[in-house]
């Protein structure tokens, strides 16, 4: 087996459950793992400590950071810029460690632009209605914001077949050990039998996905 570690990108609509899955992931299998931390200009959500989910900074230190070449890709989403940091994520690889960059839609084109050998997985909630749900639930955005981040999951919808697998986040521990098994198999080169997980062997339940995420974003 290659020593080097494998570039993971995880992306998903917002309230697909991403953090909570990651966070399981690290305490299961952290030995295997490490989790990319990007910087953003967005404001940090009650609990959440600067180094540790985000490197919270303005938008000028954003900027600065752009010019000097720190960032692997960056993009803005909803009004704010998120980057992945350069250093880290070369490091960590030769570790090793598989390095999971959680990370949206145009960021993640980059990384497998970049790097060719990157693995796309895609979350998402079983159905529109769950996603809705589970934003509205975390009681941490505005109706405005959580109405953006819909709309933003109906136009990602269009971009999941950019992706190598989907993975439903049904319940966290089945979908962890979906994700790490994954991971594992692609390293290993051993991937045949997890083809039904392959994003064209799912497309009828993400062009399900879409039509409801469509009448969402339409306020229906
Ligand atoms: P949130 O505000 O919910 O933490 O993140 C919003 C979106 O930004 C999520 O889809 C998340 O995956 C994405 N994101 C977080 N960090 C990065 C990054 O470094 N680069 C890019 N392109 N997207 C990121």
């Amino acid at each position: 087996m290659d020593n080097k570690g494998k570039l993971v990108v995880i992306s998903g609509f917002s309230g697909a459950g991403k953090g909570t899955l990651m966070k399981a992931l690290m305490e299961q299998h952290g030995q295997d793992y490490a989790l990319s931390v990007s910087a953003t200009t967005r404001d940090p959500r009650p609990g959440e400590q600067n180094g540790v989910s985000y490197f919270f900074v303005t938008k000028e230190k954003f900027e600065e950071m752009i010019a000097a070449d720190e960032f692997v890709e960056y993009a803005r989403y909803v009004n704010n810029y998120y980057g992945t940091p350069k250093a880290y994520v070369e490091d960590q690889m030769n570790l090793g460690k598989n390095v999971i960059l959680e990370i949206e839609m145009q960021g993640a084109l980059k990384i497998k632009e970049k790097f060719p050998d990157a693995i796309l997985l895609f979350v998402t909630a079983p159905d529109a209605n769950t996603l809705h749900m589970r934003l509205a639930g975390r009681g941490t955005e505005a109706p405005d914001v959580i109405a953006a981040r819909l709309s933003r999951a109906y136009e990602e919808s269009e971009g999941i077949e950019n992706y190598d697998y989907l993975v439903v986040n049904d319940t966290v521990d089945k979908a962890v050990t979906l994700l790490d098994e994954l991971i594992r198999d692609e390293r290993s080169g051993n991937t045949e039998h997890n083809r039904s997980h392959r994003v064209s062997a799912n497309i009828e339940f993400i062009n399900k996905m879409r039509e409801e995420l469509k009448s969402f974003s339409k306020g229906e």
